[in-house]
């Protein structure tokens, strides 16, 4: 499977988050990373908003350019959606197959550190 974006083969990659682990297709060139249908909504759960890093996700103009879904054999034009956490986060989706593309950074800025260690870090330098 080649990156809907910069066409470079995708490489297989476990995302390892405290216990849950999930299998993902990255592209080493870009970053960005291709999400098959289910994937992305367990491993969202996992963690609660934090910190958003704007600077790691791309510009506007090339989060809207137009990808092609990497997984459908005649790779449709994918849809964009913001995401219904942050609107500066613009993802690509697939209507065929229901699969995702996050472009480089934009996991970082959906996913964050957890409440429970945002609160135990503040915990740690009051004492
Ligand atoms: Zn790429
Ligand atoms: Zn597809």
């Amino acid at each position: 499977m080649d990156c809907p974006r910069c066409q470079t083969t995708l490489e297989t990659q476990p995302i390892v988050e405290r216990n849950d682990r999930i299998i993902v297709d990255k592209c080493p060139s870009c970053q960005g990373i291709w999400f098959d249908k289910n994937e992305l909504t367990p491993l969202e759960n996992i963690s609660e908003p934090v910190l958003i890093e704007w600077r790691k996700i791309p510009s506007e103009y090339d989060q809207l350019t137009a990808l092609n879904c990497p997984f459908c054999p005649e790779h449709p034009m994918m849809k964009k959606a913001e995401h219904p956490r942050d609107e500066k986060v613009i993802y690509d989706y697939c209507e065929s197959c229901s699969g995702i593309w996050l472009d480089g950074g934009e996991l970082e800025a959906i996913q964050k550190e957890s409440w429970v260690s945002a609160i135990a870090n503040l915990f740690r330098k009051l004492h």
